[in-house]
């Protein structure tokens, strides 16, 4: 018996059914004598649609005004599952994020929560009510709604668990936990038991879809363990949470990033402060810029070429373009059809032939290596986006057969 934190994403409570399974699962935590949290997202793609009714009216909405629309998705789920409890006879009390304690910085749309103050929800667990809280939002200083990001729900389930120490932090989704790769993609990939924070972290940065980035360096910070289960299936699922050494293997799984363009810019001076110059214009207009590969240069000139998301191609072609106008022969070319795929593992910090094992899956594979890079704990390659299925299945099956 302890304090339950349970979040529930939009496709677990995407209709009456779902819903009702749903609160089958909280009052089955309830009746074994729990104080039960549970987060909940908007319906379905409620908040995709909310996006399309908005840009159906006004392509530049306020992020403000976004944020009051957006948070309505998560209020209608939380009062759909309390009126569902409330059928079954259970007590139960809907909070939206400003009422139960959320309080978040300045910044719509993507705003950090900055304290989660518990006493309301502290306040309906000891009247024995179980809480339902509106994941993803919450309210700033300036008394306005505000909402955390895409997938944000998760944050404010990890956020909860850690503000009020609770007993556990269950992330229920319609997979059944986090897998070595994804298994509709590659039909071998294997449920992990345990993964550690810092592996987490990277496979839902580089792509993987279970758990947002955010919530898990929040769960890292305050040390929650997570555990990512199925809210159909009723089977363990995988828990996030920080490893021991000996646990650790040389990779915990592989993960593809679609949403990537590669830039090059050729023939650059090749002098101290041109790379500067280029990636510091980039940054003063808020692009993020991933891999980067200089080639070696031949005439005192260089070429280099970097990662964007897609979203950013167009303005950092733009920016570049404006910049090296008036540079002899540097051209800016462009591809959107690139991927990114990486491996990632903790055990590779102290094991050799990791990067090669990988290299030689694709090579089997025929698949051209357009880029690499590496860190402590992942090893990404650049390839054509046509081969991504293909470069994800054999990795995987060198790593995991
Ligand atoms: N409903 C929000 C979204 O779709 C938050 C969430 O699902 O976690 O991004
Ligand atoms: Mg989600």
């Amino acid at each position: 018996m302890g304090l339950i934190v349970q979040k529930f994403g939009g496709t677990s409570v995407s209709d009456d059914q779902r819903i009702f399974n749903v609160a089958k699962i909280v009052t089955k935590a309830y009746s074994q004598g729990n104080d039960v949290v549970v987060v909940v997202s908007a319906q379905g793609s409620t908040t995709d649609d909310l996006i399309a009714k908005a840009r159906g009216i006004n392509m530049h909405a306020s992020k403000r005004e976004m944020d009051v629309l957006l948070s309505s998705g998560e209020q209608i789920s939380v009062s759909l599952l309390a009126i569902a409890i409330e059928s079954m006879k259970f007590p139960v009390v809907s909070l939206l994020g400003w009422q139960a304690g959320f309080h978040t910085c300045l910044t719509y749309g993507s705003a950090k929560i900055e304290k989660v103050d518990s006493h309301r929800i502290k306040k309906e667990l000891d009247k024995k009510n179980i809480v339902i809280v509106a994941g993803f939002q919450g309210i700033n200083e300036c008394s306005d709604i505000t909402t955390m990001g895409r997938g944000g729900s998760d944050t404010s389930a990890v956020a909860i668990a850690a503000a009020m120490n609770a007993d556990a932090c269950r992330i229920y989704t319609d997979v059944e936990g986090v897998y070595t790769a994804d298994p509709k993609i590659v039909k071998n990939a294997k449920k992990l038991n345990i993964i550690d924070y810092d592996e987490m972290l990277e496979l839902s940065t580089l792509g993987a879809q279970v758990l947002n980035n955010r919530s898990v360096e929040m769960a890292k910070k305050y040390n929650v363990e997570v555990e990512v289960l199925s809210s159909m299936e009723d089977v363990p699922g995988t828990v996030v949470k920080e490893m021991k050494n000996v646990e650790k293997r040389a990779i915990s799984g592989v993960a593809a990033d679609n949403n990537i363009a590669r830039i090059t810019v050729t023939n650059i001076p090749d002098k101290p402060g041109f790379a500067f110059k280029l990636f510091s214009k980039l940054s003063a207009n808020n692009i993020m810029v991933d891999v980067i590969l200089q080639s070696h240069g031949k005439n005192n000139l260089n070429d280099i070429s970097f990662t964007v998301t897609n979203d950013c191609l167009g303005d950092a072609v733009n920016i570049l373009k404006k910049y090296t106008g008036n540079w002899e022969n540097s051209e800016i070319l462009y591809d959107e059809n690139v991927s990114k795929v990486s491996i990632v593992g903790t055990g590779m910090e102290t094991q050799v032939g990791i990067a090669s094992k990988m290299f030689e899956a694709l090579y089997e594979a025929q698949i051209n290596i357009q880029m690499i890079s590496t860190s402590e704990i992942k090893v990404s390659v650049l390839i054509d986006s046509s081969d991504t299925n293909l470069a994800l299945n054999s990795i995987h099956d060198k790593f995991f057969r």
